[in-house]
């Protein structure tokens, strides 16, 4: 059988940096754990336009389309700001998400007991945290039409619209009831059912796919405020959070700055099965391309690190190694190995992006 494929899009700024230490792991476990990949790598952002004019070329999309996984750096940089906006390397990664239909957005947020002080949160309510917000990225207000700035009478109006399909909603419900299988069984359902008819939708058409089936995992609905509120008085109380677009965008947000550094946050992108069985996909960290800090050995490999254990465990059923990716993070992070932006008020002295990558290495090589 082939082996499974990756394509590796680095792009700007510290994403090439990040993704070298992704590269090892991928050595890794080739020599060690005998999974070989098929890598090809090529170019995403303003290192695409340089090159072709274009933040992603046709031949770039089709590759993309046709591998199993697509792992991302990050894009963009002040060289490009002026660009018009057709042509801005942010419109590569939104051609990616578009074009694979990539419409279940999976943000874990989940808590190293070494960081725990970092959350602007009490340690108790923190340490141990471990939950996913599924948010819906194709559809809802975001997209909805009508849409624009209108001249009503004497002023103007704003206008976007929610809007939702039954189909759209079954198929990012089925993705976070699948999620959920493969953690605690629990998913908690948010929307605005009491003022909202596409809440009333969303709410009646999650629970008939459970109904129908996943009855085995556990669903609740709440309403999105008080999910928000729950958020910070106990997260832990959540596995998997499904909901839509807008809402997702605050929430994810919010329960990812739970757990402390932009440096640590991976996330995966899922759309629908492909021949083979595995969903399209594409992870990348929640980070930018951070060029204030770029070339300087600074930055914090782990949350592209992360990112590839998701790829490990939701596109390759990898579970046991994407588990023993994050153990051996947790593990150099418990022993003290800190990147700048880790550094406590206490100082110390940061490790580099290649050391933390190594540190990461030499835990993995531990644990076998
Ligand atoms: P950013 O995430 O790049 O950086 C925000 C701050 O966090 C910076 O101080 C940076 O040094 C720090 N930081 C980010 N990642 C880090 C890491 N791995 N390790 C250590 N520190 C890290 O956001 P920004 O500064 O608003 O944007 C910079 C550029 O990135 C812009 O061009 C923006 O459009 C682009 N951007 C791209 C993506 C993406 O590729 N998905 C996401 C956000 C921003």
């Amino acid at each position: 059988m082939a082996n499974p494929s990756i394509l590796i899009l680095a792009g700007d700024g510290i994403g090439p940096e990040v993704m070298a230490e992704v590269k090892k792991i991928i050595s890794w476990m080739g020599a060690k754990r005998g999974v070989h990949f098929d890598v090809s790598e090529d170019l995403v952002g303003g290192c695409a336009y340089d090159a072709h004019g274009k933040p992603l070329s046709d031949e770039t999309m089709a590759k993309a389309q046709a591998v199993d996984a697509v792992l991302l750096g990050a894009v963009g940089g002040p060289k490009y700001d002026k660009l018009d906006f057709s042509v801005k390397p942010e419109r590569g990664l939104l051609r990616l998400r578009k074009e694979m239909d990539l419409y279940s957005n999976l943000r874990p947020a989940q808590c190293f007991d070494a960081l725990a002080d970092f959350s602007s949160l009490k340690k108790e309510v923190v340490a141990g945290l471990d939950i996913v917000i599924v948010r819906e990225l194709t559809s809802g207000v975001y997209f909805g039409e009508p849409r624009g700035i209108f001249k009503e009478g004497n002023e103007r109006v704003g206008i976007n619209t929610q809007r939702y399909t039954e189909s759209e909603i079954v198929r990012v419900a089925r993705s976070a009831f699948e999620l959920a299988r493969k953690r605690n069984n629990k998913v908690c359902s948010m929307e605005k059912a009491n003022v909202m008819e596409s809440g009333i939708l969303w709410r009646e058409v999650v629970q008939e796919v459970h109904d129908r089936e996943y009855p085995d995992v556990q669903l609740t609905h709440m309403y999105a405020d008080n999910g928000a509120m729950q958020l910070c008085r106990w997260p832990k109380q959540f596995d998997v959070i499904v909901t839509d677009n807008l809402f997702g965008d605050v929430l994810s947000d919010m329960a990812a700055m739970l757990t402390g550094s932009l440096g640590m946050l991976p996330s995966a992108s899922l759309g629908s099965p492909m021949a083979n069985g595995r969903p399209k996909a594409l992870y990348e960290p929640v980070h930018g391309s951070a060029p204030d800090i770029m070339g300087q050995g600074k930055a914090n490999p782990i949350a592209c690190i992360l990112s590839f254990a998701m790829a490990l465990r939701y596109s390759f059923d990898l579970g046991e190694d994407a588990t023993r990716v994050e153990k051996a993070v947790e593990k150099v992070l418990a022993d003290g190995v800190r990147t700048a932006d880790l550094m406590g008020p206490e100082g110390g002295k940061p490790v580099s992006t290649s050391q933390m990558g190594d540190a990461i290495l030499a835990a993995l090589d531990a644990s076998l």
